[in-house]
């Protein structure tokens, strides 16, 4: 797997979550990956009626002016993000997209903009933006439940994974 991953705040993000997102998908992907200068907040992605955001149209916005320099790029958000058949989700991409989306917004309940996130959240946060990039390179869910490919519900779950992927996720990585 060749390229590199920008790490794209967009909103309110802590500066040490998108640096820790980098670092991991220096260590766990084996990617080049740099942070990137912040977007504001995606108001135009707001639906009046779920006042939620549609992580679709935000997807859509990225991926028209994506950010320059990088192969793929991983934008953190903090705002509650919907695809229309869910209630909710952690994030969102496209198998061989450009743009993925992570969000702290259901990753813990201590999170204030002005605070780093705790560990708990962070561990969250990392296993769901290596996920999402791993989906940007191809990769779909896997049957594994140790792999970080492992489709996972709700927090628990998510909780359950480890931060690294099976040996065929690997293989399928490179
Ligand atoms: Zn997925
Ligand atoms: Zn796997």
């Amino acid at each position: 797997m060749i390229g590199s991953i920008g790490v794209l705040p967009v909103g309110r993000v802590p500066v040490m979550a998108c640096n820790a997102v980098a670092a991991h998908v220096k260590t766990v992907l084996g990617l080049e990956a740099g942070v990137l200068a912040p977007l504001a907040e995606p108001h135009y992605a707001l639906d009046r009626n779920r006042m939620q955001y549609n992580a679709a149209a935000i997807l859509h916005a990225l991926e028209a002016e994506p950010p320059p320099g990088h192969t793929k790029i991983v934008a953190v958000l903090n705002v509650d993000l919907f695809v229309p058949v869910f209630t909710h989700v952690f994030g969102e991409a496209r198998e061989g997209g450009l743009c993925a989306l992570v969000s702290l917004y259901r990753l813990g309940q201590d999170l204030h903009p002005k605070k780093p996130p705790g560990p708990q959240i962070l561990d969250r946060l990392l296993k769901v933006s290596l996920h999402e990039a791993a989906h940007l390179f191809d990769l779909v869910h896997c049957f594994d439940d140790q792999c970080l490919m492992h489709f996972s519900m709700d927090l628990e779950a998510l909780d359950r994974l480890p931060l690294a992927f099976c040996p065929t996720c690997k293989v399928l990585l490179r």
